[in-house]
């Protein structure tokens, strides 16, 4: 699903109608037709820095979310985001003709629009992130609006002044795209991140993009005679899939990886890949040993993303192997869905609830048993939860934010094999708070793969760690602080030696 591009052209309500990956029902466009006469009469007259009329920053918002997959209502809202803070029409107006689900979205973006651009002031940037979470806690609908507000302001970034440009780039990377990146949205964490690189870094944007493009065009033939052959191959051992393409990875995402390779191109092998889109996890692996069987791999670089999810829930079966005519290529196995939430993540799932047809909120219903998106919805709870603990601290608020938020988290497991995610670099005591409060008060040991080990042990992706409790134990030793990572281990540890 493309993003919808257009930069120039002057955008009609019927383009947003069109970016729905389902077409709206009648009732749907009816809404946002009322939507967009509000929001045509309420910024009559504005113009943008470009000199479009104002009602197209808004059009271009809306048609982002539809293009998504978002539900119509958060498309409505995307129409109407600027109308309380800009125009003479209040938030009761709206309240009135949309309802309170509309009226609430708006609000929230109201809020997150006050965030003033000041100087790099570390405030400026905690403030920014503690209002981006309390939205996310409220409604995440509204962050996923204010993403693609923010897009769209970064598409039309060049009619501002240069220390504008510099300033609005810097956050959207900072804050902006590490946000996308953390609900999985995979389309606007690429367009984010590639619209800020452009203005934060013209030299090596304008380096790296040469780069893809030659060798898109350098392989493009070669990439389509080995479609042609894998399409054969699973043909022929009877693998069912849905398509095989090629995708060329994204600029922003190319720069850090040629960076981590010491700037040597010929060691990033996946500038350009070939995706395989398969029916069902089972047919992912038989896929895979399919392709292994026929072309030599790599050895290092099979990757199951599926058993060991990334962080941001990213699933994919990733090799390289000595492909078709000898070529060293990148192969991504993976199903719909996956497909789907690696290209829309969170967004994903208003898009799969309107194929079911069945409300949005079903999913934020915590009795709703065997929820196949609880992951998120956990997330969310948890987020708020965190709030909670930190939120008296603003610079612990901010320390925690950037470990149990942004870095890189592994996945280890209880000997009954629930999986507890963790920040890089967490230790042994981080897992047992992680599995209960309880369990890190008490810890004293932990059996790391059947191994004994002690608490400060650095926890690896995929250890299975049993941790050993102590009944008797009085109370977590204030040492620990000296190696725990995450904030709730922290704040746990501090909690118990205070209150005696
Ligand atoms: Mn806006």
């Amino acid at each position: 699903m493309p993003l919808p591009k257009k930069t120039n052209q002057e955008r009609t309500l019927k383009d947003v109608f069109e970016a729905f990956p389902i077409a709206p029902s009648s009732s749907s466009k009816r809404l946002l037709s009322q939507a967009f006469v509000l929001a045509s009469k309420a910024h009559e007259g504005q113009v943008r820095a470009s000199g479009a009329p104002y009602i197209q920053h808004c059009l271009a918002t809306a048609e982002i979310l539809a293009g998504i997959g978002m539900d119509y209502r958060t498309v409505a809202a995307g129409l109407l985001h600027d109308v309380p803070e800009d125009t003479e029409y209040t938030l009761e107006t709206i309240e009135k003709e949309f309802g309170t689900d509309i009226a609430r979205m708006i609000e929230g973006i109201t809020k997150l629009g006050k965030m003033k651009l000041r100087d790099e002031a570390q405030d400026y940037k905690l403030e920014n992130w503690r209002r981006m979470f309390l939205a996310m806690g409220e409604d995440i609908r509204t962050v996923i609006i204010k993403l693609a507000d923010r897009l769209h302001n970064m598409r039309t970034l060049e009619h501002l002044r240069l220390d504008k440009q510099k300033r609005i780039a810097n956050e959207t990377m900072e804050i902006y795209v590490p946000i996308a990146n953390r609900l999985g949205i995979g389309e606007i964490r690429a367009a984010l991140a590639e619209n800020s690189f452009k203005y934060l870094d013209p030299e090596n944007y304008h380096e790296t993009k040469r780069i893809s493009s030659e060798m898109v065009s350098k392989k493009s033939a070669y990439l389509e005679r080995a479609i042609g052959e894998i399409k054969l191959l699973l043909r022929k051992k009877h693998i069912k899939y849905y398509d095989v393409h090629g995708r060329a990875k994204a600029i922003h995402s190319l720069f850090l990886k040629i960076k981590k390779h010491g700037g040597d191109v010929n060691r990033v092998f996946d500038i350009i890949a070939v995706r395989i889109v398969v029916p069902d996890v089972t047919s992912c692996y038989e896929a895979l040993g399919v392709i292994h069987r026929e072309y030599r791999p790599m050895v290092g670089r099979i990757k199951d993303y599926i058993s060991l999810p990334k962080p941001n829930g990213y699933q994919s079966l990733h090799t390289t192997i000595f492909g078709p005519e000898g070529q060293i290529l990148e192969i991504q196995i993976r199903t719909q869905q996956m497909h789907d939430e690696a290209e829309l993540g969170i967004a994903a799932h208003w898009l799969y609830e309107e194929r079911k047809n069945k409300s949005w909120r079903a999913y934020l219903d915590p009795r709703r048993k065997n929820d196949e998106f609880s992951r998120e919805v956990k997330w969310a709870k948890q987020l708020r939860e965190w709030q909670k603990e930190l939120g008296n601290n603003p610079n612990e608020f901010m320390e925690g934010l950037k470990v149990d938020f942004l870095k890189n988290h592994i996945f280890a497991f209880t000997p009954k094999g629930d999986v507890i995610e963790l920040p890089e670099g967490a230790s042994v005591v981080d897992f047992a708070y992680a599995i209960h409060t309880d369990i890190g008060n008490t810890a004293v040991g932990a059996r790391i793969d059947g191994k004994m080990a002690s608490l400060d042990t650095t926890v690896s992706n995929g250890q299975v760690i049993e941790i050993v409790t102590d009944k008797n134990r009085v109370k977590p030793n204030t040492t620990w602080l000296s190696f725990v990572k995450t904030s709730h281990a922290k704040t746990s540890i501090r909690k118990e030696n205070k209150e005696d």
